[in-house]
């Protein structure tokens, strides 16, 4: 499985619709400060069912909406969709591309769609669920979140270290298990 593609349209400085498209691999964006680097990866995170308008940098959630420029008028909506290339099935879809949608109108309405199909944003979770891409996973590191890790104590060091090894999950379900 990997991101083979993301579309942007109306989110943040993508005003136009606009596709990137990913190997498999990896990649590198460069470009000039405020070109709209973090901007993508925060249209993977909001994709992928981020709730928080302050981790998307902003205040309100429908400022990830285009908010105009000198010579382009804002947009009434921004829409980003991730396209996985799930052909080793390692997302448990019956399919070998799968297309994930979020929409917000200015409104504050939002829409998710899986394959194009209108879903509720718990199909997503559910589908990433254990699969190191969810919210809280670190599939995405932020500057910040390397500043926390240097800073860190050592047992909350390992906790992250768990986490990307695969192990947090066991280890919550054996303290659920020792509970009941
Ligand atoms: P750096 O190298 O400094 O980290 P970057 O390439 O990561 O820069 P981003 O943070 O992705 O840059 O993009 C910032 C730009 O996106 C700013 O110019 C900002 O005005 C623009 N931007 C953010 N939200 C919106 C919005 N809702 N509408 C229009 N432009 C926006
Ligand atoms: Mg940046």
């Amino acid at each position: 499985m990997y991101l083979k593609r993301i579309e942007l349209h109306g989110f943040k400085s993508f005003a136009d619709k606009s596709v990137v498209e990913f190997m498999p691999g990896i990649t590198g964006i460069v470009g000039p400060n405020g070109c709209g680097k973090s901007n993508i990866t925060d249209a993977i995170r909001w994709v992928l069912g981020e709730k928080s308008a302050k981790a998307m940098r902003g205040e309100t959630m429908t400022d990830v909406i285009f908010s105009g420029s000198e010579d382009r008028k804002a947009q009434g909506e921004a829409e980003v969709t991730l396209v996985f290339n799930n052909e080793d099935h390692f997302l448990d879809f019956n399919s070998n591309e799968i297309e994930i949608t979020r929409r917000l109108y200015r409104t504050g309405d939002s829409e998710f769609l899986l394959n194009r199909e209108q879903c509720r944003l718990k199909d997503i979770t559910d589908l990433i669920m254990d699969t190191g891409l969810g919210r809280d996973s670190l599939s995405i590191i932020s500057q910040n979140n390397i500043n926390e890790f240097v800073k860190s104590k050592p047992e909350d060091r390992r906790a992250m270290f768990e986490e990307a090894a695969g192990v947090a999950k066991y280890k919550k379900r054996k303290i659920e298990t020792v509970r009941k």
